[in-house]
């Protein structure tokens, strides 16, 4: 089960990028993946390439647009286990809208945001995750805007599988990665992923300050929904952890498959001149 590649990462050394490749390897191989079962799809940005380097199928797809590509992948083949993977600036700038509904629609895809709050790829402007104040050549003066919190948003909108992890902290994120490719359903893991070179403000050291490990509290009940909006709000969304898991809800999949049993990949999906014709008719 080798999900290593031969392609050498462009990213900037140090970055948290590649924790986040390590982790999705190892997740893959510890739960019984091979690379055949496996899709990685990402977005535009640093955190983009990543699908060119693990050893699975992958599609580098546009700026905002990994999620419809992974949700349409899954729906024509329900067996792949579909990984969906972009930058805060991806997921929850131009492609928030996506990610909006692909959490409340609820299809089996991880979708992990490597969340570095900047933009990096276009050399550090101010991102949605970026702090109020934050200066960046966009930015010079500090930015005016509030802060995005997606844990907030992921919870409001339904999620059934919020996480959130930090690069450093390879077990935890390796664990995490894990369970999101075993939940029935969406999972959100958003990965605090130091910009080394453009973000000098939420570096490994700030991150290792402000984190709050859910650890801390053994008494935690990641099934408990408001226990997790609660402590979401007053961690000021710097928990890291399993922070919500909803077992009950089915799948789209689940759903659909009263519909239509089969994925496309398993259809015949040839047609017959004469039922093309007929097809053709209908709409003359
Ligand atoms: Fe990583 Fe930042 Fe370099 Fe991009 S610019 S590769 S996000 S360190």
């Amino acid at each position: 089960k080798e999900f290593r590649n031969n392609v050498k990462p462009n990213w900037c050394p140090g970055c948290g990028d590649f924790s986040i490749q390590a982790a999705i390897q190892r997740a893959a191989a510890n739960v019984g993946l091979e690379p055949e079962q496996l899709a990685v799809i990402s977005g535009i940005g640093c955190s983009g390439r990543i699908s060119g380097y693990i050893n699975a199928y992958g599609l580098h797809g546009i700026h905002g647009r990994a999620l419809p590509i992974a949700q349409g992948v899954k729906l024509a083949n329900r067996e792949l286990t579909v990984i969906a993977s972009g930058g805060d600036g991806d997921g929850f700038a131009i492609g928030m809208g996506h990610t909006v509904h692909a959490i409340r629609r609820n299809l089996n895809i991880t979708y992990i945001v490597m969340d570095n709050q900047i933009y990096g790829l276009t050399k550090g402007q101010t991102s949605p995750r970026s702090a109020e104040g934050f200066k960046t050549k966009s930015t010079p003066e500090g930015s005016i805007e509030s802060t995005l919190s997606p844990l907030e948003i992921a919870m409001s909108a339904g999620a059934t599988f919020v996480a959130q992890s930090f690069s450093s902290d390879l077990k935890q994120l390796t664990n995490l990665i894990e369970e999101g490719i075993k939940h029935e359903g969406f999972s959100l893991i958003n990965v605090f992923s130091p910009c080394v070179t453009f973000n000098k403000i939420n570096t490994y050291d700030w991150f290792k300050e402000n984190i709050v490990n859910l650890e801390q509290f053994p008494e935690y009940d990641p099934s408990n929904r408001m226990a997790a909006m609660n402590k979401i709000m007053e961690t000021e969304g710097m928990l890291t952890g399993l922070i919500y898991q909803n077992k009950q809800r089915k799948s789209y999949e689940d759903l659909i498959t009263g519909f239509q049993p089969e994925s496309l990949s398993k259809q015949d999906l040839t047609l017959s001149e004469a039922d093309f014709n007929k097809l053709v008719a209908e709409f003359k």
